[in-house]
């Protein structure tokens, strides 16, 4: 990254922390495999345990809890599945509710099949509705297995908070589990599993500037549990078999710990980093659509939409005055597809929406240069005032 660029892009993956690459690199320093039951292994062991603690105090979970992974997106594929196992007994679950904002990981319904996949709308704020929740879950057939319902805590794009504790309320009424994906809500706002209600939470490290390919799924307890994934040589206690990821869990464990630290006097500091940017953009721009604006949002991203301008062409154009945001969902190919979160939320997703979130290290002349890179664009978009 060049001196003169600014990254606002953290929901697409943060900065990699100090902390955390320090720790990634005392994980490569360590010879021994975890499972040895030599010193060398014993020492491996104890890095590894020790950043299952701060994994699990991230989200005020038992350590025992924390399966690590190898991010997100093989969290969501163990956890939804219609195999369960209570001990060495299997339980079949009947059917998975995903509500319709989720991240792809998520949203794709891991191993279920189609045919047992129902969507809970949202409403035009975002939010999932849970009058509809409940209506899905009173028509589930109980016959058939437990209902698994997944909603995320913050929505990537939009940031807009979801209500998981009624939620849950709500699932375990209806005898169901509930998975969470919290990969855009840690580090932003202080997350306790208990509170939340959350039978799973789906967790990842690069998000809060900790390596990619690294994550953990958490579990409420350890009754019912996914049939594993990865099946091999029983590590994670026969719930993600293969020799731990090291250096990368190591690296997870120092981000979680930074997350932690400090995280209501870092948070209120890019809270008011944010509002000032979409007091400033709403100045350069009175029309511009700002998704979530007034509702409850996680502290670092703003979603919006130029009247006019098509997303893609915006993300161009604030790249070429150095900065870096994101428009709409950037899938793997790097093309810019329609967004299905903004689709569910009833909006025309033919603009798109650009995203600009935030991170520890943005500072005020970041936000003054994106402010005045935001009036640039939008006033070239009223002087052509073509629609593309
Ligand atoms: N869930 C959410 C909300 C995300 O934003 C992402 C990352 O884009 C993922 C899941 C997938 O995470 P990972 O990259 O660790 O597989």
């Amino acid at each position: 990254m060049g001196t003169d660029r600014i990254y606002l892009d953290w929901n697409a993956t943060a900065k990699l922390l100090p902390e955390a690459r320090a720790a990634l690199l005392e994980g490569l320093e360590l010879a021994g495999n975890p499972s040895s039951v030599h010193q060398e292994g014993r020492a491996a062991r104890a890095a590894v345990e020790k950043a299952r603690r701060q994994v699990a105090g991230l989200v005020a979970a038992d350590p025992a809890h924390v399966v690590f992974t190898s991010g997100a997106t093989e969290a969501a594929n163990t956890v939804l599945t219609p195999d369960f196992r209570m001990g060495r007994s299997p339980v079949r679950l009947g059917g998975l509710y995903v509500s319709a904002i989720e991240h792809p990981a998520v949203h794709e319904g891991g191993r279920f099949p189609a045919d047992m996949r129902r969507e809970i709308p949202v409403g035009a704020d975002g939010v999932v509705r849970l009058d509809a929740l409940e209506d899905l879950l009173g028509e589930h057939d109980a016959d058939a297995g437990l209902p698994m319902v997944a909603i995320m805590l913050a929505n990537s794009e939009t940031g807009i908070l979801q209500p998981v504790a009624d939620a849950a309320r709500i699932v375990h009424a209806h005898g169901g589990l509930l998975v969470v994906d919290a990969v855009q809500a840690v580090g932003r706002l202080p997350i306790s599993l208990e509170a939340l209600g959350a039978d799973f939470l789906i967790l990842s490290a690069h998000k809060i500037g900790g390596p990619k390919g690294v994550g953990a799924l958490v579990s409420r307890g350890e009754t019912l549990m996914p049939s594993p994934l990865i099946r091999g040589g029983g590590h994670e206690k026969g719930h993600r078999s293969g020799t731990e990821n090291i250096p990368g869990i190591l690296g997870f464990g120092a981000a979680a710990a930074f997350a932690v630290e400090g995280l209501d006097a870092r948070n209120a500091r890019i809270a008011a980093l944010r509002d000032r940017l979409e007091a400033g953009m709403r100045v350069a721009a009175p029309d511009v659509v700002i998704y979530g604006e007034g509702g409850e949002r996680v502290p670092n991203t703003t979603a919006f939409t130029l009247p006019g301008q098509k997303a893609e062409t915006g993300q161009i154009a604030f790249d070429l005055e150095g900065i870096a945001l994101s428009a709409g969902s950037a899938c793997s190919s790097g093309k810019v597809g329609e967004s299905h979160v903004l689709k569910a939320m009833g909006r025309d997703p033919r603009l798109g929406a650009l995203r600009i979130s935030l991170g520890w290290d943005t500072t005020d002349a970041d936000i003054d240069r994106a402010i005045a890179a935001f009036a640039k664009i939008a006033g070239r978009r009223k002087q052509t005032g073509a629609a593309a």
